[in-house]
């Protein structure tokens, strides 16, 4: 029966990871995987992390690998909120008001953030299409193409200089979306991009989506990551929360980069309802839960309870918050000598792009002929978009791949 099944495209990023893997070239560099690497190239356990994981192992809790709760667990889902909704200087506006709108379950990671969320709306919403940036994180494509909701591009990125296509998208919405629609939105750091919208852009989006009847669904998979800031990162959906009339929203969050628990899968899904009422609420999450019933009967437990034993803890925190500082800050210098070893070659063209974006990635604008050069004289893997992960430079390496890039753009 299952001799001819439709073709499946491979997954370009853990292709391109296991190219890399089997390339036994000693200068070799992986610009693919969207993770965090040290400036020595190797994976790093948060600070903050280790010692949550010390306090846990002391504890010795017979419970620790019990099942939890088919929504989740409820602390790990309190302190999650309050990070993505809540944690600028003003916290809460009215935290019982504001969390009676707020229907939250914990997931299999960002992934299965988006993806209950995705289910939950194609069955529950009157939306006929889901909008999408373009280019998007690919498995965007994957995850509303399962849900079966229609899939509308929304234009995000101008070739022609690199930059953030603002009027394309506000004209796409404004002009095609149909109410009920919804609106992928990344909340910072876009994927592949690395170009957010600025404050000001973002009301503007607020205001398209609220005065068209939009939903808008916000991947939040950096906070913190980025800026360093998780309040700033955040910015744009406690904006969009704060907002009178109310607008209905949901945002899908991971922790997997910014703690460094890739592996471990902790998320959460937090629909937002544009009235406060128990009922709604509980409704909402009854209707979550079903899907998650069905799917995997409930989110993992170790990546959470880090999670929770970290944002429990002031002083946890504090350390948390300087290791987004390490990881961020490693980030922007890497972005800056790639910038600066450019410009010493001379190599033609613009690269400010390269210190302006933001996140994990930066779109490079390179061709898929100087890609396919710089894998195949330099063994420097990254994705034929040219979208480069910044964390796969190092002090050691970087000079090396600004003089394959410098080539390539003049082969
Ligand atoms: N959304 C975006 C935009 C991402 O880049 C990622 C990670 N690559 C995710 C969601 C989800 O990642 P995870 O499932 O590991 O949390």
């Amino acid at each position: 029966q299952f001799a001819s099944l439709p073709p499946v495209a491979s997954d370009e990023v853990f292709d391109l990871i296991g190219a890399y893997l089997a390339d036994a070239y000693p200068e070799r560099v992986n610009l693919g995987a969207g993770v965090y690497r040290t400036a020595d190239g190797k994976p790093w356990p948060l600070a903050s992390v280790e010692q949550a994981e010390k306090l846990q192992q002391a504890a010795n809790d017979p419970g620790r690998h019990e099942y939890l709760p088919i929504a989740g667990d409820q602390e790990f889902l309190k302190l999650a909120r309050d990070l993505v909704f809540a944690s600028g200087a003003s916290g809460w506006a009215d935290q019982k008001t504001d969390e009676l709108r707020i229907a939250s379950v914990q997931t299999v990671s960002g992934t299965g953030a988006n993806h209950v969320g995705a289910l939950f709306l194609a069955h529950h919403s009157k939306a006929k299409h889901v909008w999408i940036s373009d280019p998007t994180w690919i498995n965007h494509h994957t995850i509303w193409e399962l849900a079966g909701v229609e899939r509308r591009l929304y234009p995000y990125y101008k070739a022609s200089d690199c930059s953030f296509d603002f009027d394309g998208m506000i004209k796409a919405l404004d002009e095609e979306a149909e109410r009920n629609d919804i609106v992928l939105l990344h909340a910072c750091a876009h994927n592949p991009t690395g170009i957010d919208p600025s404050k000001e852009q973002w009301k503007a989006i607020a205001e398209v989506c609220q005065r068209k009847g939009l939903f808008p669904f916000f991947d939040s998979a950096y906070q913190g990551f980025a800026s360093g800031d998780p309040a700033e990162d955040a910015w744009c959906i406690q904006y969009f929360f704060e907002q009178k009339p109310s607008i209905e929203m949901c945002v899908a969050q991971s922790f997997s980069k910014n703690f460094g628990l890739y592996g471990q899968r902790a998320g959460a899904f937090h629909l937002v309802t544009s009235t406060p009422s128990a009922e709604i609420r509980d409704g909402v999450v009854a209707g979550l839960s079903h899907i998650i019933r069905g799917e995997f009967s409930m989110a993992p437990r170790f990546g959470s309870s880090i999670v929770k034993t970290i944002l429990q803890s002031e002083a946890l925190t504090t350390q948390w918050m300087d290791d987004l500082q390490v990881m961020s800050g490693r980030i922007k210098t890497m972005r800056e000598s790639l910038y600066n070893e450019l410009i010493k070659l001379n190599t033609p063209g613009t690269w400010t792009h390269i210190v302006n974006q933001i996140g994990m990635f930066s779109y490079t604008g390179l061709t898929v002929p100087q890609i396919k050069y710089l894998r195949e004289k330099y063994h420097i893997y990254m994705l034929v978009s040219g979208r480069i992960s910044i964390s796969g430079l190092t002090p050691k390496n970087v000079e090396y791949v600004a003089i394959a890039i410098n080539d390539a753009v003049q082969a």
